[in-house]
């Protein structure tokens, strides 16, 4: 079945993300102890696809063993590519993607795979700062124009449908 991993700074809200998409309330745990996670989860989606929750990331206040543990975690995982079929990597939309997120976004275009970005919290932005804020991220993290960005709101919904519907036409293909 393929595999759809998600990836994200802790705090992106990448687990309300993927709450909000699956329309569960807890299949990831909101407001988990950041940078704590050192396990990657795997569920199984109506037997169409494994959704993979990749911990998160860039949170300030790991220690830098745990550090290093996430980044072997994740070096090992992505050389091994036949695992992954697709990737997801969500950023904050109100800010200038940071160091770490440019290394993630790195790894996932390195693994050769289609990749999309989820540009969440949307509904914290003015809509006089969307486009630019979208643009931002795209000049930051160097995505080329194959890949999309998502606008998206945990919060409020946006861009859940565009999102499923992505993954669900991979899913397809990959069944
Ligand atoms: P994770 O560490 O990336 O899994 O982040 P969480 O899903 O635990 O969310 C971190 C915080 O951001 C929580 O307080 C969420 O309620 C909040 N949050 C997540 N998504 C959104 C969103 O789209 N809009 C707003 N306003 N807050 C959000």
């Amino acid at each position: 079945l393929p595999q759809v991993a998600f990836a994200g700074r802790s705090n992106v809200g990448k687990s309300s993300v993927i709450n909000r998409l699956l329309n569960r309330k807890n299949l990831a745990r909101v407001g988990a102890a950041p940078g704590k996670t050192t396990h990657i989860n795997y569920f199984l989606i109506d037997e169409k696809f494994y959704l993979v929750d990749l911990p998160g990331y860039g949170y300030a206040k790991v220690s830098k063993g745990e550090r290093e543990r996430w980044g072997r975690l994740m070096e090992e995982w992505f050389s091994d590519n036949t695992l992954m079929t697709l990737g997801m990597m969500i950023v904050d939309a109100r800010h200038k993607p940071t160091a770490d997120d440019q290394t993630m976004a790195e790894w996932f275009q390195g693994s050769g795979r289609p990749f999309a970005v989820v540009a969440n919290k949307l509904d914290k932005l003015k809509k006089s700062e969307i486009a630019s804020n979208l643009a931002r991220i795209r000049e930051t993290l160097g995505l080329d124009e194959t890949v999309k960005v998502i606008p998206f709101s945990a919060e409020k919904g946006d861009g859940k449908q565009e999102l499923l519907e992505l993954i669900l036409a991979h899913a397809g293909e990959h069944l």
